[in-house]
């Protein structure tokens, strides 16, 4: 079935961003593929199936929910999970083989009790906090102590890092300073003979900002799906990323009405003319937010810019096309396209670039475009 929105994704691109990254890494660095938030909106089994294709090391996901999405629809990839599980849910990570990241020191005994207690030896990576103040321990000695406690095992240590796409001075010395509080926890664990597992601290902007930093791996989303910071947008264009996603919808009817009439909720616009109307069938619920008929957005019809007239509804909204030849059912571009890039689309409506694709309605049909893999 063809629905009227639909979020097509340039699996070509998406690709071709991932050999850019690959070559922008040391021979033997890995990728863990961050696919969060269904994927940052470009849907989260096909970009993980997509990644397997790509020979992608490790894929990371938030909670077990979205792991068992990505088995369930044949991903049989490590996942590692990024966010807390609730204990309750323990059982669920030997079920569906996941590697649980341990967020601070008595959350990992909860998980090596749970395994102690099941005969598991649970997979953990270890999340260690160097400023963000989100997730993760930052005492040595309870990293140390996480090391041997018998009921996980940790083939993993990482930090994330807070602003890695700032140049600012001060900012890129908040980034150092992380580097070498994460590398000095790594050299006292080496001292004490302790393997710390794979190491991985780098997000996208950082790859972008600072290189390949050794690590044994990269968690990398980003950069592979074509979204990226305004502060590095011009350096990546430059490297040769390429944009991946785009938003259409269709015109559901087209209306004449008269000079003096309203249109929209709260009669938030008047027309002070004749207009030609038309009707579009895309609203806020796909994630089309009402800031950008707030802010004197539009959309393209037939390679023409038609300004939304009222606001965005939930599921619908009107834009002026007197000055086009248009019908019903006609494709509407609303971001993506060469006319209006998302990233034209996001100055419009102030949302970061990943708060406008995670917004994407998490069941529109992602349809993948200029396929490389069957
Ligand atoms: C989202 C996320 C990443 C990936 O970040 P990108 O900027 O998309 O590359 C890596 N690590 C953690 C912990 C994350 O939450």
């Amino acid at each position: 079935m063809i629905e009227s929105v639909t979020v097509y994704v340039d699996e070509a691109a998406v690709v071709h961003n991932t050999k850019l990254l690959r070559k922008t890494l040391n021979p033997n660095t890995r990728i863990i593929s961050v696919i969060k938030a269904n994927g940052y909106g470009l849907g989260m089994v096909q970009l993980a199936l997509l990644s397997e294709k790509m020979n992608i090391d490790i894929l990371a996901v938030l909670d077990v929910a979205q792991a068992i999405e990505l088995r369930e629809g044949g991903v049989t990839a490590p996942i590692l999970l990024m966010g807390a599980t609730l204990v309750s849910n323990f059982e669920l990570l030997i079920k569906y083989d996941l590697i649980q990241v341990l967020i601070d020191y008595d959350y990992a005994q909860k998980l090596s009790d749970f395994g102690l207690e099941h005969n598991e030896v649970v997979k953990t990576h270890l999340k260690v906090n160097t400023g963000l103040n989100r997730l993760g321990m930052r005492d040595y000695d309870e990293i140390e102590a996480t090391y041997n406690l018998p009921g996980i095992e940790v083939q993993g240590i990482y930090s994330h890092f807070v602003e890695a796409q700032a140049y600012e001075v001060d900012a890129v010395e908040f980034s150092k300073a992380q580097i070498s509080e994460f590398k000095s926890v790594l050299k006292r664990l080496e001292e004490q003979g302790i393997n710390p597992g794979l190491t991985h601290m780098q997000n996208s902007p950082s790859v972008l900002h600072f290189g390949d930093l050794g690590f044994d791996a990269v968690r990398c989303g980003m950069v592979m799906f074509g979204l990226f910071h305004p502060s590095q947008k011009a350096y990546a264009d430059q490297e040769g990323y390429k944009d991946v996603v785009r938003l259409e919808s269709r015109i559901a009817m087209i209306r004449n009405i008269r000079k003096g009439e309203f249109v929209g909720y709260g009669r938030s616009f008047y027309a002070d003319r004749d207009i030609r109307l038309a009707t579009i069938s895309a609203g806020y619920c796909d994630g089309v937010m009402k800031q950008l008929s707030l802010n004197g957005g539009g959309v393209y019809i037939n390679g023409t810019w038609c300004p939304i007239l009222g606001d965005i509804a939930m599921s619908q909204f009107m834009v002026d096309v007197t000055h086009v030849a248009c019908e019903p059912e006609d494709v509407v571009m609303i971001f993506g396209g060469p006319q209006q890039t998302i990233y034209d689309y996001i100055a419009i409506t102030g949302q970061s670039i990943n708060e406008l694709v995670s917004h994407l309605r998490y069941n529109i049909p992602r349809v993948y475009e200029n396929k490389i893999f069957d």
